[in-house]
């Protein structure tokens, strides 16, 4: 049709086209896709957005007449009505630009309608129309190859990413343009090459050789390493305890690649990928300040986000002075730690996110930090002490099942190049006791778990104790007035001990280092 020919045509409600472009929202880490759906009159008429979209969507339509404008096609000159369908389905965030714009020069004639189908288009606009990265890229490109969309455009700086998704086809615009040339034919985009996802070690958190002393805890760093033991460093203030915990992930063996993608899904959800490389390739460390609130702990928010506790999946969440984080986040850390994975529900969304970190909380011996100091008298009263320590007791302490004491050492003492081992010599031993743990799980049980983790109807068949062991545990249970559950930590750390030492048989040794690895349960020697 002529508009300009015809008097009648600029009548604002004549349509003038439609079309359809496709893109995807989140909720949680999962994928829904979205058939954006404009029509188009001559006319002045504005620009209506419907299909429940959150306030971040309706944001779009300033960018999206900018980045327009840029093409030369001017919106108030049109009504524009772009429907979001499903229209139960909440949409959120930016991420729809770039579909909204395109699916609009379809409905107005610069683009043939049909270019549109089968391509997912995922991106937000800059007002002069370049395309700007968004949170939850590869979830949104797994979940449409999963629902057979062949071939998506994201952004550049969303490119690494992009690259570990699978079964789609994904190609890479810098500006609306570029995306209009290619789906005309007139110059073709290329295909995003596969990004070569090599997991590292950790080493951007320092080595275990610049630690002097400390060499009780540095061996519970190796234990909760190899065995997925949550791990408490209870010391004064300078004992080093943040330093300790800094460097429990450079023991850990390097993710592999599955976790990596798991990781880089998390954070690409949060928007918090490192910017050098665009995936995860170490294990996170993650050590948010006691005053973090709950959802920031454990995920949340009215659009779900994750929280630290999901940050930190596969890798360290380090909670420095745990008595002083509120006792409701604590709480709130429970349930996720108990099942590996957080819920979060919402009226009309439900999301989850894994949840599997190894935790590593440090406290100081009283309020002061005082107590049992070799030099510095504790200012404390013995009711704040015990005030102090009520508030360490409770769901996250039944989830640790080591304690250790870092004793106080001069900080420039602990940072001297003392030729301890290095991170790389007991990262060597961790990945093969933990190799160990899960040949043996997987032969016997079905399912490769570590000593941590192993269900607790499995431990007998793992831990057979020798007389001297038995009398051993039967000597310091009621000495040390052990709960069951306490009990049951012992064998687990004793069983990893001898999986270090590749013993098959929890020998005595073992048994003493579980116990050891009680020290809260030792109350009268701190
Ligand atoms: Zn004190």
């Amino acid at each position: 049709m002529n508009v300009a020919a015809s008097p009648l045509s600029v009548i604002a409600g004549t349509p003038t086209g439609s079309a359809t472009a496709l893109a995807a929202v989140l909720h949680g880490l999962e994928p829904h896709l979205v058939q954006v759906e404009v029509t188009c009159s001559r006319g002045p008429g504005g620009f209506q957005l419907v299909g429940l979209a959150e306030a971040a969507v309706k944001e779009s339509r300033v960018r999206v007449s900018g980045a327009l404008a840029h093409l030369g096609v001017l919106l108030n000159e049109y009504a524009v009505t772009v429907n979001l369908a499903p229209a139960d389905l909440r949409k959120s965030g930016a991420a729809l630009d770039v579909a909204i714009a395109l699916g609009t020069l379809a409905a107005v004639g610069r683009l043939e309608p049909s270019s549109l189908h089968g391509v997912l288009f995922i991106g937000e606009l800059s007002l002069d129309g370049a395309l700007r990265p968004v949170t939850g890229v590869l979830p949104r490109l797994n979940g449409a190859a999963s629902e057979g969309v062949r071939s998506a455009i994201v952004p550049p700086g969303n490119a690494a990413e992009a690259g570990l998704s699978r079964g789609v086809q994904v190609l890479v615009a810098g500006t609306l343009q570029r995306i209009l040339e290619h789906l005309s034919g007139q110059r073709l985009l290329a295909t995003l090459p596969p990004t070569k996802l090599v997991p590292q070690p950790s080493l951007t958190q320092g080595d275990l050789a610049e630690v002097r002393g400390q060499t009780s805890a540095r061996r519970s760093l190796e234990l909760a390493a190899a065995g997925a033991h949550n791990l408490l460093l209870l010391g004064p203030p300078g004992s080093g305890k943040t330093l300790l915990a800094r460097l429990l992930p450079t023991v850990l063996p390097p993710l592999d690649v599955e976790e990596a993608i798991e990781c880089t899904t998390i954070h690409s959800v949060a928007g918090t990928l490192p910017s050098s490389t665009g995936v995860v390739t170490e294990r996170p460390f993650r050590a948010p300040h006691h005053s973090v609130s709950d959802a920031g702990l454990v995920g949340g928010g009215d659009l779900p986000r994750p929280g630290e506790v999901s940050l930190a999946h596969h890798g360290v969440l380090f909670l420095d002075e745990l008595a002083e984080f509120r006792r409701s986040a604590i709480e709130a850390l429970r349930q996720p730690l108990e099942d590996g994975r957080v819920c979060i529900a919402r009226a009309r969304a439900r999301a989850w996110f894994p949840a599997r970190p190894l935790v590593v909380a440090a406290v100081n011996p009283c309020p002061c930090g005082h107590w049992g100091h070799p030099r510095l008298t504790c200012k404390c009263s013995e009711f704040e002490r015990k005030r102090y320590r009520a508030r360490l007791s409770g769901p996250l302490l039944d989830r640790i099942d080591i304690h250790v004491q870092a004793p106080p050492v001069e900080v420039a003492a602990l940072m001297r190049r003392s030729g301890g081992e290095s991170s790389a010599r007991v990262r060597e031993r961790v990945t093969v006791a933990r190799e160990r743990q899960k040949h043996r799980s997987e032969r016997l049980f079905g399912a490769p778990h570590l000593n941590a983790s192993l269900p607790a109807r499995y431990l007998e068949a793992i831990v057979r104790l020798d007389d001297a062991s038995r009398s051993l545990l039967e000597d310091a249970v009621p000495r040390l007035g052990l709960s069951a559950r306490a009990f049951n930590k012992i064998l687990r750390v004793a069983r990893t001990a001898a999986d270090l030492e590749g013993e098959a048989e929890v020998l005595e040794r073992h048994v003493v280092e579980g116990v050891q690895g009680r020290v809260l349960d030792r109350e009268p020697t701190l």
